[in-house]
């Protein structure tokens, strides 16, 4: 049975914050989760972290990575099903059935890309309904594809999908159109095309084939759904945390309701930002590192003085 300090649940920028810290702090620190789940991995260029004029979203996420692991965090591409407490400790169980001890644990879980709930959309998912561009834009080199979206995330993803097809749609489901200034001119000067269409239902016979929309039908090969996120925490729910809507509910210094676990990023219900899940995954980090040092105060204990 392996026995950690603490147990970090997500490998996106409020993760890999809080491991950067622990593990240079010395506690022995893991770090469980997908990269390509974290919404950063999505990110196509992220132009307003401090420090960085531009980067994309995966080489700021695999840097992150490398510095945690460089501190001793192990990290470990896995799905976390289950979390129980003994005693004083807890065991997190992923999916392979491997268990791990730990005295603490962080929340860093993000927050699931939301489904459109338009009709057929579970028969033809990895059918002609997708909703990574990064994972499968590829099967779509040189076709007709579209994004069902009406604001920056759906941006990203149709400028994602211009390294596979110069014929991308993005179509608004019958919202309004809101992007920031930044997508709107990258649309723009790619001539994407903008229609506000709304949809009834997915159509085909083994795949997608065509959009039965209000004002007849659209024929696209794939379709990506970049409606953005929608609310998290229904895992952390199920153990006990308090969550306010879909966010968990912590302090000022990232605590939740239940001592030795904490909370980080956006799955706290914060703004959707590298920089601000980065921050709490600091915060939340001086807290676990004060608990298990038994600290008032936050020393930096990487520093050699210390
Ligand atoms: C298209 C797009 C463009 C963006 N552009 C910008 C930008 O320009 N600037 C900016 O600052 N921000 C941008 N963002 C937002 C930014 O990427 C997010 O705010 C940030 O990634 C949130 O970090 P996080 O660590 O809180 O969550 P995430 O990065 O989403 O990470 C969540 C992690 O939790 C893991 N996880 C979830 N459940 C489990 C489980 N059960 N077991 C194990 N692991 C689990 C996932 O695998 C993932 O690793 C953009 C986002 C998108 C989608």
């Amino acid at each position: 049975m392996q026995q950690y300090d603490t147990i970090i649940i997500g490998m996106g920028p409020a993760g890999l914050s809080t491991a950067i810290y622990t593990s240079r702090a010395k506690l022995k620190t893991l770090v469980l989760g997908a990269k390509e789940k974290s919404q950063l991995w999505k990110a196509h260029s992220i132009e307003n972290y401090f420090g960085i004029d531009s980067v994309q979203g995966k080489d700021l996420l695999e840097t992150g990575i490398k510095q945690a692991k460089r501190f001793g965090s192990e990290i470990i591409e896995a799905e976390v099903v289950n979390i129980k407490q003994k005693e004083k400790e807890f065991i997190v169980k992923i999916a392979s059935g491997k268990e791990f001890h730990t005295k603490t644990i962080v929340f860093a879980t993000g927050i699931p890309i939301k489904l459109s709930g338009i009709k057929n959309e579970e028969k033809f998912t990895g059918k002609g309904v997708h909703y990574c561009v990064v994972c499968d834009g590829f099967f779509y080199k040189d076709k007709k594809v579209a994004v069902i979206g009406n604001a920056n995330y759906a941006a990203e993803q149709a400028i994602e999908l211009l390294t596979y097809t110069k014929d991308v749609t993005i179509i608004s489901n019958g919202k309004e159109f809101q992007f920031d200034k930044k997508y709107k001119d990258a649309l723009d000067k790619n001539k994407i095309n903008l229609i506000p269409n709304k949809i009834i239902s997915f159509e085909g016979e083994k795949k997608l084939e065509k959009l039965k929309t209000t004002t007849g039908e659209l024929e696209f090969d794939g379709v990506y759904i970049g409606i953005g996120s929608a609310g998290a925490g229904s895992f952390a729910k199920k153990f006990g945390i308090e969550t306010k809507g879909d966010a968990i509910v912590t302090d000022k210094e990232g605590k939740t309701n239940m001592k030795g676990i904490y909370a980080a990023g956006i799955c706290t219900g914060i703004v959707s930002q590298a920089a601000s899940s980065v921050g709490e995954g600091c915060v939340a980090a001086m807290s676990v590192i004060k608990q298990l040092k038994e600290k008032e105060m936050y020393v930096d204990y990487g520093s050699k003085n210390s």
